[in-house]
């Protein structure tokens, strides 16, 4: 049996967020650690589905230090960006532990957190978490949806079109995700598109857009708002696939169904569509329910930040949280936190060099 073992400060979670978090705490000589719920480098990333391409995607921003460079457009994305995390984890020697999976933060003695693992226990004195979202696919719920006799799955579990040739597909939601899924299913099999709200496109997406999109979502999360993602308040990007599945007419869109039948859905002006797979493209929930027992979330149903800083406790950062829930966004915010982490460290004790 492990005893608590002490470190100064814990990021947890190696996706885009967490190394470049790491890479600065390096630079800024903090001795730290990184624990890693996936059994290989990549984040997310690691998952996506093989058919996704960087060429489809809105892009990746950079990691600090090291370029990921002409990224072969036929290999898909998850190999590509697994590849791209693994050669930046050995270049810059991070401390990345993996399996490592964080089941509960709490509070711990002397001030510091107590972090509770599947690979024992570890007290920090200030933590990053950056779990992204992808642990948390979100599926609203329907009336009559556990009647449905197809099969129902969700952005997480999808692999590519191949398998619903000859079914017909409704795919639900109108985020980035819904619509590169839709186009690539519509080209083997018949398909009906539903979204909440009509989808809203953008010819070209510029940086006075983005950064509007990444300040509302700050609001939200400075308030103490649920956040909302970053690329659901961007728009759609008509990218050359999107573009050849409007010109297919696939992208005629439904308002979303009432109701789920044993054969398809149904709207109650009596409108159905027979089906033998419903896809719930509908987009993923921050992965933080392993700091429920530091009781952060306020009356808004959110945790009131400040940036990167959670407002109700110096020691802990968030970063891919909210604004930063891009690849640009977490790029920055590790460097905004491992900063205040550095100065923080600083203040109560000096300094250590990493061992
Ligand atoms: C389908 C899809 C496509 C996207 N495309 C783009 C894009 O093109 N451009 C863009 O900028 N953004 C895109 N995004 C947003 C994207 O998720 C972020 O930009 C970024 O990749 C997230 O990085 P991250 O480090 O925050 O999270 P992740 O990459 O999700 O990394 C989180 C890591 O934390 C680990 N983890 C989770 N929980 C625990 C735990 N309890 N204990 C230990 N480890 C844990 C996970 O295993 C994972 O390795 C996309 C999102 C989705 C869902």
């Amino acid at each position: 049996m492990i005893g608590t073992r002490e470190v100064d400060a814990l990021v947890v979670g190696a996706g885009q967020a967490g190394l470049s978090t790491s890479y600065h705490l390096r630079r800024l000589g903090v001795r730290h650690l990184v624990l890693d719920g996936n059994d290989g480098p990549g984040g997310a990333w690691r998952h996506r589905w093989p058919s996704l391409r960087l060429g489809k995607v809105h892009g990746i921003h950079d990691l600090p230090g090291l370029a990921l460079g002409h990224a072969d457009d036929d290999r898909p994305a998850s190999e590509v960006v697994a590849d791209y995390f693994a050669t930046y984890e050995r270049r810059f020697d991070l401390p990345v532990l993996r399996p490592v999976r964080v089941r509960a933060v709490r509070e711990g003695e002397g001030g510091r957190l107590l972090v509770r693992t599947d690979h024992g226990d570890w007290a920090a004195r200030a933590l990053v978490n950056a779990t992204g979202t992808w642990d948390r696919p979100f599926w609203p719920r329907y009336p009559g949806q556990d009647t449905f006799t197809g099969r129902q799955l969700h952005t997480a579990d999808y692999l590519g079109p191949e398998e619903f040739a000859g079914r017909h597909v409704v795919v639900v939601g109108g985020g980035a995700s819904a619509v590169q899924q839709l186009a690539e299913i519509s080209e083997v099999t018949s398909t009906t598109w539903v979204t909440r709200r009509p989808p809203v496109w953008h010819e070209r997406f510029d940086q006075e857009a983005g950064r509007a999109a990444v300040a509302l979502v700050d609001q939200r999360v400075r308030a103490g708002l649920p956040p909302a993602s970053v690329v659901s308040v961007t728009g759609l990007g008509l990218t050359p696939q999107v573009l050849a599945a409007r010109e297919r007419g696939v992208l005629t869109r439904l308002p979303v169904f009432d109701r789920i039948t044993p054969e398809g859905v149904a709207w109650d002006d009596g409108r159905f569509v027979r089906a033998e797979v419903i896809l719930w493209a509908t987009g993923f929930r921050a992965a933080i329910d392993h700091l429920a027992p530091l009781h952060l979330r306020g009356p808004g149903g959110g945790i009131v930040m400040d940036g990167t800083r959670v407002v109700a406790d110096a020691r802990l950062h968030l970063v891919g949280y909210g604004p930063s829930a891009s690849t640009i966004g977490a790029t920055r915010a590790g460097r905004e936190a491992a900063r205040a982490i550095a100065a923080l460290l600083r203040d109560e004790s000096g300094i250590r060099t990493p061992a």
